[in-house]
């Protein structure tokens, strides 16, 4: 849905030394649109390339977060999900039976959290939301 940056330009940019199995977790990061978990990013690097191991994922991963690259969100399961920084904010919706995550913008909520923050004395520079649910039309 939402376009996001180029890992391996940014890396660049930033002066981070681009391994061969960096990048292939920067290109499989940024391929990713699910928000995968690191035993899931793990496995899609591995297969790629065998010689991966979650350690090194786990690394670079921190790497890439201390890098501003990407984004690590807690979607409440316990376990931390990775997606590529995004050129455009978006919000999420979190299936709380699914685990599925739904991406959204909502041009209302952004104009009322802008309006909340000045009536507070703030310009808004940033914000998250995570909204949790269960689908309506689920059988039981
Ligand atoms: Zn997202």
């Amino acid at each position: 849905m939402h376009r996001t940056i180029d890992i391996e330009a940014l890396c660049a940019e930033k002066g981070l030394r681009i391994t061969e199995q960096r990048k292939v977790i920067a290109r499989v990061l940024s391929e990713s649109e699910d928000h995968p978990d690191v035993e899931t990013l793990h496995q899609r690097a591995a297969a790629v390339d065998p010689g991966i191991s979650i350690a090194t994922v786990y690394r670079t991963l921190r790497l890439f977060e201390d890098a501003g690259i990407l984004e690590r969100h807690d979607f409440g399961d316990g376990r931390a999900r990775y997606e590529a920084m995004s050129e455009s904010h978006h919000d999420h919706l979190i299936d709380v039976e699914s685990g599925k995550v739904i991406e959204f913008v909502d041009d209302e909520i952004e104009a009322l959290q802008r309006k909340i923050a000045e009536k507070l004395g703030f310009r808004l520079v940033d914000h998250r939301m995570e909204l949790y649910g269960v689908a309506l039309d689920r059988k039981a």
